[in-house]
């Protein structure tokens, strides 16, 4: 199998992603990871273009790697200035003079750029000889022909020149960029297989820019073309639609398995971790639906899928999700048939047999309750409660009649002052059906916000007849909009996460027009399922009960 060699760029261009900034510890940090994975090269950023990279390579240097670190460390700059020799170019000098393995410089190989630059042609093809014998004489030499495939579209023979110039000056690889992110996977394999008529395929690199979404089927297709180095970054950064999503890349060679980027289908489980750490240091989270390591790529959702998929996985799926640390899952949908939900109500001993006519009202109970607005697929307490419901098997626990929720933003220790200093008081009422008589009054109580406020009251009404409900605890709360274009007026669902240490965690989902009732929507199920999983049977208000003393 032919070798093709990995080059990241996640710290050098996928930097230039709107919005993206590396501290020098971030860089360090991606780096170890890309050396952990096994890339061959790594190109740490450009040395003497900002404090930060300079920094880096100072670090990295320094830094003990353990032994035989396969990843060569790349320092980037640029080709000298037409107008200046090599010793007089301090921006060239900051990028060749840094401990590296290799050094990549990038060049103008469309002759409208070089131009740009007051150089003719001829000058600028004496440049990049000049630039990439340095750099060979430095170390690894690494020539990236910048606007390529731009260049050669426009004017073929200079870009060709151009790129067999640096070929002959001594760079192992010629690095093509498509710069602006024009080429589609046809033209790329045209136009690569005349550039190997002057420089050999295994000398040849790619970089792709994915402004029509084709980086990663363009590298894929100049590889099959006959390069043999390909570039990319972690989750497709880069400037504008990013660069080709190195991730991707290596998934596909190693799946396939035509080619041998120097990585095994051992090594796909470290993908998932490296983009997770780019997320966090990016703070750019990776959608779900992402290919091999989102969340999404090992689930199942239509009904009739999942019945062959249950009979033969690979009746459904392009790779084992497993490879990548992705978990397989059968989701629940209105797009769902009966099929998606057994594994889940198997779980919870529901019966299950074709005919029963309580699932068949939990199919419809489901499809109607996502077509308001609810959402089981990762609220699974509810879908949980609805399951219960319709087997005739969730106990009524207990029916709010009514509540009213209150707050109020107040001046600050009484006094009309500045508008920041004010304070918010928030309270809430409820009353449940047959608890005020037992209780006497309906139950008052204050809170952070209404929310807080309401599940206080909540709870000290429930508590007194289930004190079992003291002992579950709201861990976490979010709220999101459905129908988005309502603005204010928009649907809310709001979900919420609760844990007791003997009914486990589970997450309950509420939908409304209104907040604070989705909130209380969402509270109720935790209260209920909570008790049903212990196993509490329903009670009347104001007995006493055998669970605990009565406040
Ligand atoms: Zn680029």
């Amino acid at each position: 199998m032919e070798r093709v060699y990995l080059f990241d760029t996640t710290l050098r261009d996928g930097a230039q992603s709107p919005g993206v900034k590396f501290r020098s510890e971030d860089k360090l940090r991606v780096a170890r990871a890309l050396g952990h994975l096994g890339v061959d090269y790594i190109e740490l950023g450009w040395p003497g273009a900002n404090p930060t990279d300079s920094r880096v390579f100072e670090q990295w240097a320094l830094e003990d790697r353990g032994p035989a670190p396969k990843s060569r460390t790349v320092s980037f700059g640029m080709c000298k200035d037409p107008r200046k020799s090599i010793s007089n170019d301090a921006t060239l000098k900051a990028v060749t003079d840094v401990k590296a393995d290799t050094y990549c410089l990038f060049g103008k190989t469309w002759d409208y750029q070089a131009k740009l630059l007051g150089a003719t042609t001829d000058e600028y093809l004496t440049t990049i000889d000049q630039s990439v014998r340095h750099a060979a004489s430095r170390g690894e030499a690494i020539f990236d022909a910048e606007h390529f495939f731009q260049g050669y579209e426009v004017n073929p023979q200079y870009a060709l020149a151009a790129v067999k110039t640096a070929y002959d000056a001594g760079a192992r690889w010629v690095v093509l960029c498509d710069t602006n992110g024009i080429m589609s996977p046809a033209k790329v394999r045209r136009i690569v297989a005349d550039v190997m008529q002057h420089v050999p395929g295994s000398h040849l690199g790619i970089h792709a820019h994915n402004d029509r979404g084709l980086a990663d089927a363009n590298s894929l297709a100049a590889i099959e073309a006959g390069v043999r180095h390909v570039q990319g970054t972690v989750n497709g950064l880069g400037e504008r639609c990013g660069n080709a999503n190195l991730l991707n890349v290596i998934s596909n060679l190693v799946l396939d398995g035509e080619f041998d980027c120097g990585l095994t289908r051992d090594d796909l489980i470290k993908l998932k971790p490296l983009s997770k750490l780019v997320e966090d240091v990016t703070h750019r989270a990776v959608p779900s639906n992402t290919p091999f390591i989102g969340e999404n790529s090992g689930e199942q959702k239509a009904g009739k899928h999942v019945d062959m998929f249950v009979k033969d996985p690979n009746t459904y799926r392009s790779h084992d999700p497993a490879l990548f640390g992705v978990a397989e899952k059968i989701g629940l949908s209105n797009q769902a048939g009966i099929s998606n939900f057994l594994p889940h109500l198997n779980r919870l001993g529901l019966d299950t047999t074709k005919g029963n006519s309580a699932l068949g009202t939990l199919v419809n109970a489901l499809k109607q309750a996502e077509e308001d607005g609810y959402d089981y697929e990762r609220c699974m307490g509810s879908f949980e409660v609805l399951a219960y419901r319709a087997y005739n098997l969730m106990p009524n626990y207990f029916d709010l009649s009514s509540y009213r929720a209150v707050v109020e933003r107040l001046p600050a220790n009484g006094t009309q002052s500045a508008s920041k200093k004010f304070r918010l008081a928030a309270q809430a009422t409820v009353e449940f059906l047959d608890c005020e008589a037992a209780i006497g009054a309906p139950e008052v109580s204050n809170g952070n916000g209404p929310v807080n406020a309401l599940d206080r009251a909540m709870r000290r009404s429930l508590e007194k007849t289930y004190p079992e409900l003291r002992a579950l605890r709201l861990t976490d709360y979010s709220q999101s909009v459905i129908n988005t274009h309502y603005g204010t007026d928009a649907i809310m669902q709001v979900r919420i996460v609760s844990f007791s240490p003997q009914g486990g965690e589970m997450t309950t989902v509420g939908v409304s027009g209104n907040s604070i009732d989705a909130s209380v929507n969402a509270l109720m199920d935790s209260y209920a399922l909570h008790l049903k999983r212990l196993g509490v049977a329903p009670r009347s208000f104001g007995m006493p009960t055998q669970a605990g003393p009565r406040v």
